[in-house]
């Protein structure tokens, strides 16, 4: 069989079919039909998604009639289930005999041997199934698949704009492009914002799918692709750029892709089909995220935004549209796949009220500036990108990590008094702010902010913090281009310090590698970042970098108190090293008659689980030590903090993570030792109160966490939530997260 009049005269067809005045189930029969009898197929079908994820059946061609509306398979469910679930063609030449067959008798399908399914697909979601099916045994040729995916990525497109037939006649609303949705994420950064979405890298509109003249669109292709790589040739040249290392790699195999003849070759076969070169361009581009996201490899993944950004720029060389524009409307809620933290500060601070991205982790940089920034950030949203379009209204709700798109009226009311509310609680926090961190029974609590941009500075005051207890330098190193000078370094180390006045700032050196790479440093890639060349290992390898950071904040703190806290030691050995390397830079100071700090403090990061073993020893030569809770427990529980798949499996309020911080409080303490903890646990006020009972008396966190915590620590009695703490040790709850709550609520201890 082959498709007889071929798929572009199937095209022209449709096209007819789409135009004409008739109901929305004579459109879809009709439809069938047409295809049936254009691809000699004894069967043509289209299923549907409905709510809850069911494949239903919509119209048939060759199936029982009365079988329309009446079978109905899950996702994953039979043949038609399986394309919709992996996405893919499924080519079968005795589809009763495969095991993933779902025999339905209500259709009829009992003489039908061979199967084609394709999905009908829009914006990396799947609306449906397209099938075909014979009584020969057969497997279908190549173009005959070809043919029906550009069948189906039609019926996709007029699905999705609901200018082929009425959704609402059909009384689904899932399948309409513009319905309100909600997406539930990871809240990365606490707020609640309510307004319209600004698309970092809006999707460019293709008007035309079906092509007048193939051979016309099939030029328009070429030349665009053209034009493609001459851009991205140029970009490399560019010696404005003057790239190295690894960005000048990055951009080397971005442009091995513009090149790419499997990718050429797929849009140019798409075109063949009877699309036109900017529908081509799209389809392929869903074929291949599709298909990537299904494989989840996160290699892969940074590829096809690779593939992303180009399809992209192709289509702006088809449509002879300008390059994304970076003004943004007021109240904007930026919607992007990803973005790097240096983006997000080029966007500023004006007109952005939150921030929602596909992908980021919780310590990304992007969430950490977003943080800095007092911007709500959602992340962890698969589909969003697609989804929103530029100037829909969308709500955000950073805490709970919840995005409503093209919210209902209602929901953006709720949203409204949310916000009114927070203020109200941010009144409430600010009126402890001068008040002194007392529990009920007379202990006080040091309560310091990270900070690691100029941003943060002003929070230091507004919080009340007591100064910084974690300086994050490598951001500084971040979001530039170029590695900062000597003097640039010293001179922002002395800006943070006069910022900070009286209040002690504890800088601590730079912490890189595992997921924070500098955008110019040549970088291997490892298997294990997050195990690998990281934070102290490279200074004690690189010395140099370790000793200019010295040398600037030794300027930098000239007739002051410096405090150094150096990141990721794993054993006393390593901190004395780098300790000898940090009194090398004082010697040479003084010899040299330089301006420098009255005192040098140096701590060390509790970070590596050996570590804990080693205080007594670690003490005689550390000043002080802070316990990184975030690497602290990832690595107790071997847990990558960054992969979404398994980094909320274990609680920091597992009792293991708890008998581990005692046992580290009770040993830091017999050897009179200066500890603090400046995780993220120490923000969160149930777990702060229960690192209180553990013995903790200097917490460091975000600035925005002070007023809350501080609440918490007035209202509660120390003596009685030691006492319930030590007895939780010994439980074995995966998360002791409810009995602390329960106890607190008992206690009208405030959480909030
Ligand atoms: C930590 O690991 O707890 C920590 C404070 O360091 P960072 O989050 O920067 O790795
Ligand atoms: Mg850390």
């Amino acid at each position: 069989m082959s498709a007889a009049g071929g798929p572009r005269l199937l095209l022209r067809r449709l096209r007819e079919i789409m135009a004409e005045q008739t109901s929305a189930q004579m459109r879809l029969d009709k439809l069938v039909s047409t295809i049936a009898s254009n691809m000699v197929a004894e069967v043509c079908s289209i299923y549907l998604r409905r709510a809850g994820k069911v494949l239903e059946l919509f119209a048939t061609e060759g199936l029982r009639p009365e079988a329309v509306h009446a079978t109905r398979l899950k996702e994953g469910e039979g043949l038609v289930g399986m394309v919709s679930e992996t996405a893919e063609a499924v080519n079968l030449s005795d589809a009763p005999a495969d095991p993933h067959f779902s025999y339905r008798p209500e259709t009829g399908e009992d003489p039908f041997k061979s199967f084609l399914g394709v999905p009908i697909v829009r914006g990396g979601q799947v609306f449906g199934v397209l099938t075909v099916q014979n009584k020969a045994e057969r497997i279908y040729a190549e173009e005959e698949v070809e043919a029906l995916q550009t069948v189906a990525m039609v019926l996709a497109e007029v699905v999705a704009q609901s200018g082929f037939f009425n959704v609402a006649e059909l009384d689904e609303p899932e399948l309409r492009i513009d319905r309100p949705r909600k997406f539930v994420g990871d809240g990365l950064s606490d707020g609640v914002a309510v307004g319209r979405v600004a698309l970092h890298e809006p999707r460019v509109k293709v008007e035309r799918m079906i092509a007048d003249n193939p051979l016309d669109e099939l030029k328009r292709l070429e030349a665009a692709i053209g034009g493609l790589r001459e851009s991205v040739d140029q970009m490399l040249a560019s010696s404005e750029l003057d790239l190295t290392g690894e960005g000048r790699e990055v951009i080397e195999a971005y442009r091995l892709f513009a090149y790419d003849q499997g990718w050429r070759q797929r849009m140019r076969d798409a075109v063949r089909t009877g699309l036109t070169a900017e529908a081509a361009v799209e389809r392929v581009q869903d074929e291949t995220r599709l298909r990537v996201q299904r494989m989840g490899d996160p290699i892969l993944r940074e590829r096809a935004h690779d593939f992303d950004d180009l399809a992209r720029r192709l289509l702006r060389h088809l449509t002879g549209e300008e390059v994304a524009d970076r003004s943004l409307p007021a109240n904007a809620v930026l919607v992007a796949r990803g973005m790097g933290p240096a983006e997000l500060l080029d966007y500023g601070r004006d007109k952005l009220v939150a921030l929602v991205l596909e992908e980021a982790a919780a310590t990304s940089h992007v969430a950490i500036v977003a943080r800095s920034m007092g911007l709500p950030m959602v992340a962890s949203l698969e589909g969003i990108a697609d989804n929103a379009r530029g100037g829909d209204a969308i709500a955000v709700d950073g805490e709970m990590g919840e995005v409503h798109l093209r919210p209902a009226s209602e929901i953006i009311k709720a949203f409204e008094e949310k916000r009114a509310l927070r203020v109200q609680t941010q009144a409430r926090f600010a009126a402890v702010r001068d008040l002194p961190a007392v529990t009920r029974d007379g202990v006080a609590i040091r309560l310091m902010m990270n900070a690691g941009l100029e941003f943060d500075m002003p929070q230091l005051d507004q919080s009340g913090a007591d100064g910084i207890g974690l300086f994050r330098t490598e951001l500084q190193f971040m979001i530039g281009e170029t590695m900062p000078r000597l003097t640039d370094q010293a001179a922002f180390y002395k800006k943070i310090l006069d910022a900070a006045g009286d209040k002690p700032v504890v800088f601590r050196t730079l912490d890189l590698g595992g997921d924070k790479v500098l955008p110019y440093a040549r970088w291997e890639r490892e298997e294990n970042p997050a195990l690998g060349w990281r934070a102290i290992r490279i200074a004690l390898d690189r010395p140099a970098l370790l000793r200019y950071q010295v040398r600037a904040l030794l300027r930098a703190s000239a007739g002051r108190t410096l405090r150094i806290l150096l990141p990721m030691v794993s054993d006393v050995d390593e901190f004395n090293r780098a300790r000898a390397l940090i009194d090398r830079e004082l010697e040479r100071a003084r010899l040299l008659n330089l301006a420098r700090p009255t005192q040098v403090l140096v701590g060390a990061m509790l970070e590596v689980p050996a570590l804990a073993f080693m205080l007594p020893q670690l003490m005689r030569s550390a000043d002080f030590v802070s316990i990184g809770s975030n690497d602290l427990l990832s690595l107790a529980f071997a847990v990558d903090r960054t992969n979404p798949r398994v980094s909320k499996r274990y609680d920091n309020l597992n009792p293991a993570s708890l008998t581990l911080i005692r046992l580290i409080v009770q040993s830091a303490a017999e050897n009179s030792g200066d500890l603090s903890l400046c995780g993220e646990m120490a923000g969160r006020p149930l777990d702060a109160m229960a690192l209180l009972g553990l013995g903790l008396r200097t917490l460091s966190m975000q600035p925005g966490q002070i007023g809350p915590i501080k609440m918490m620590i007035r209202s509660m009695h120390l003596g009685e939530i030691s006492a319930f703490v030590d007895r939780l040790c010994g439980r074995t709850d995966h998360s002791l997260r409810t009995r602390l709550a329960a106890f607190a609520a008992e206690r009208g201890i405030v959480l909030k």
